[in-house]
């Protein structure tokens, strides 16, 4: 999954950025609101992170922007306003959630995750596919009733084709939700995380869509 981060807060930017990488997520992270308009008008975010008080324009002023161009994003608001006025005006304005900083990672990793699994129709928290179940809190995998070691980019690029069965994703996409900017993408890092999925839950298990990308079946 991709995320947008716009916080002008060096200190807070960093742990938060920090902190999602960790949970397996691409994260690109903007200190102004002009820097993430265009960013988010790319159309490749799944989440945007927002803080509301940002230097010249400020985070309220892009959600309406966001949501009056037909955006339908997934937002989740940080702010340092712990005042209940600033909290609704930012539901109101087409936020889906918010955090008071400050704030523990632990909490802001759970309602990324809660956000988008309402976003991807899903309510129930973990992801099954046939003899497999994948839980993104935990990052635990079973596979066939047995654990499943998987590296923070399998389970990613796993999650990411299992979100959608029978719809081909191509390498270009499947890089976008592994990596971050200025992050260094080997060329051949999709298909060394297949392979390695693939020795792991069986040769079959992925399908090669030549010259186009992957995909898991519709059907296990
Ligand atoms: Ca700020």
């Amino acid at each position: 999954m991709r995320l947008l981060l716009v916080e002008d807060d060096p200190m807070i930017g960093d742990s938060v950025h920090r902190g999602l990488k960790r949970e397996g997520f691409a994260v690109d992270w903007v200190a102004e609101a002009e820097l993430a308009e265009p960013a988010l008008r790319s159309g490749n975010y799944d989440l945007l992170l927002l803080d509301l008080g940002l230097p010249r324009k400020s985070g309220l002023v892009l959600l309406k922007e966001l949501r009056a161009y037909g955006s339908g994003i997934p937002v989740l608001v940080l702010t340092a306003r712990d005042a209940v006025a600033d909290r609704v005006l930012g539901l109101d304005t087409g936020a889906d959630d918010y955090l008071v900083k400050p704030f523990d990672l632990d909490e802001l990793g759970a309602r990324v995750r809660a956000l988008l699994r309402r976003q991807t129709g899903r309510a129930q928290p973990e992801v099954s596919y046939g003899d497999l179940r994948l839980n993104p809190a935990t990052h635990e995998a079973v596979f066939r009733d047995k654990d499943l070691a998987l590296s923070a980019r399998e389970f990613t690029l796993l999650v990411a084709l299992l979100e959608r069965p029978g719809a081909v994703l191509s390498r270009s996409r499947l890089e976008e939700r592994l990596y971050g900017w200025g992050e260094e993408i080997e060329s051949n890092a999709v298909e060394v995380y297949v392979h390695g999925l693939r020795r792991k839950l069986g040769a079959d298990f992925i399908l090669t869509v030549r010259g186009v990308g992957y995909m898991v079946p519709r059907r296990p």
